[in-house]
């Protein structure tokens, strides 16, 4: 369909949608097919995926910063019905933006900043999505909503679902952490365990969304999910005093979270709300996961799926929905795409730990690791004004650290043993 046949098929369709603010349509990324805003994620025509289009207007710095203290002060870029302040969800976002100095000094880079998400109600950035997404479920009539999850999705959904008192059926794989199982089932919900990985998982889901009317967050739910994304980039650029860093490192599962990054920063730069900038988009990967990292270093635009074996299993995606987009914006922004070994994500949690007091996931510690990675490497400029994204709390990763993070000494309640011992390891 062209993109004008798109526009007639979404004015003979549009007028059973509620006005969703800004976001006006529902747009193929690959042929830019326009459709409804309704619960559908690919396009008829050419089974490219949908996003959420938007008519840009008239948005004040002012207007956002008398908002709500969470990401629905920018609800105005968000496809969601008007009325913020209301809602009565979790209220994600609005995390803290850290100067990580200490950081900085130990890898011997200028101005390096952490972007700490594991603040978020569920402890990771997936309640941002969630957030968006839900408020869709809620207008397109579902009533229960549902997820595949590499272990914070889960969280996120099942604590978002039982404060909107609606039903959640959350589907994991059975090899998961723990940590991440039950902070899960503690809210309730139906709580599907799945003899696969990630990606038998989601190839499950998607069956299950086609037979059964639920809101599939991020199956039929997508777009408007994948939207939620953008306020991680909104809310660097406004706590940096309303201007855009120099670079970004993101870690890449889906590749989503990257690609939105990007958009949000184009949004306000359209908008007015800061002035151009010429920023740099990186991604960080874990190398037992690494189809988009391995698809940059051979300058490759197609992502050749991969069995995932990894400690960070937030990022366990071998098939990514969106890795070339994600491969397009690194490439566009002129940044890099890496990817680390479980040792060097181990380091990269415990450098975060130890320099900056942020005990971050096994996301984090791709992220932190990649990073130093980039610098050795020369692929990032020292003297740039950096921000990585810590998407995850450690605490829901123990595993990933609990074998190299012991007592130091075990004495028995005795002075002169705790003497002994002390300057044994003090000496
Ligand atoms: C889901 C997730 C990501 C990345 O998400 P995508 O948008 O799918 O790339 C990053 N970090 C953590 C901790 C996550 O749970
Ligand atoms: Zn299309």
């Amino acid at each position: 369909m062209s993109e004008k046949e798109g526009l007639v098929h979404m004015t003979a369709t549009l007028g059973t949608n509620p006005e969703l603010g800004a976001a006006h349509a529902l747009k193929c990324r690959e042929c830019g097919a326009l459709y409804p805003l309704d619960a559908s994620y690919a396009c008829f025509e050419c089974f490219g995926p949908l996003e959420v289009a938007y008519e840009a207007r008239g948005l004040t710095r002012e207007a956002i910063e008398a908002g709500p203290l969470s990401m629905w002060r920018y609800e105005a870029l968000l496809p969601v019905i008007p009325g913020a302040g209301h809602r009565p969800g979790l209220q994600p976002g609005l995390t803290k933006l850290v100067k990580a100095d200490n950081l900085a000094a130990a890898l011997g880079a200028k101005t390096v900043w952490v972007k700490d998400d594991s603040g978020n109600p569920t402890h990771s950035f997936k309640d941002r999505v969630v957030a968006v997404a839900l408020e869709n479920a809620r207008r397109l009539g579902f009533e229960t909503i549902a997820c595949a999850s590499t272990g914070n999705l889960a969280n996120a959904v099942a604590a978002a679902a039982a404060r909107a008192g609606l039903k959640s059926v959350v589907f994991v794989p059975s090899n998961l952490e723990a940590g991440k199982i039950v902070t899960t089932a503690v809210y309730g919900g139906v709580l599907v365990a799945i003899g696969g990985n990630y990606d038998d998982v989601n190839r499950l889901c998607t069956e299950v969304a086609a037979s059964r009317n639920w809101g599939f967050v991020n199956v039929n739910l997508r777009p408007y999910y994948a939207e939620g994304s953008k306020t991680v980039g909104y809310e660097i650029a406004e706590q940096l005093g309303w201007r855009l860093p120099d670079a970004v490192v993101s870690p890449v599962a889906s590749g989503s979270l990257l690609t939105k990054v990007d958009k949000a920063f184009r949004e306000f730069v359209d908008l007015g709300l800061v002035s151009d900038h010429d920023y740099k988009i990186y991604g960080a990967q874990a190398t037992g996961c690494s189809p988009v990292s391995q698809a940059f270093a051979a300058g490759q635009d197609f992502i050749k799926p991969v069995k995932p074996d990894t400690i960070a299993k937030s990022l366990a995606i071998g098939n990514p929905a969106d890795g070339p987009y994600a491969l397009d914006v690194v490439r566009r922004t002129q940044g890099a795409l890496a990817d680390v070994t479980d040792e060097e994500v181990i380091e990269g949690i415990k450098l975060l730990s130890e320099t900056e007091g942020i005990f971050g996931e096994t996301a984090g510690g791709v992220v932190v690791g990649t990073y130093r990675k980039l610098l050795r490497e020369g692929l990032i400029d020292p003297a740039a004004e950096v921000v990585l994204l810590n998407t995850g709390d450690g605490l829901k990763t123990l595993d990933a650290v609990a074998p190299t993070s012991g007592p130091t000494i075990t004495v028995s309640p005795s002075y002169d043993d705790f003497e002994a011992a002390y300057k044994e390891i003090t000496s």
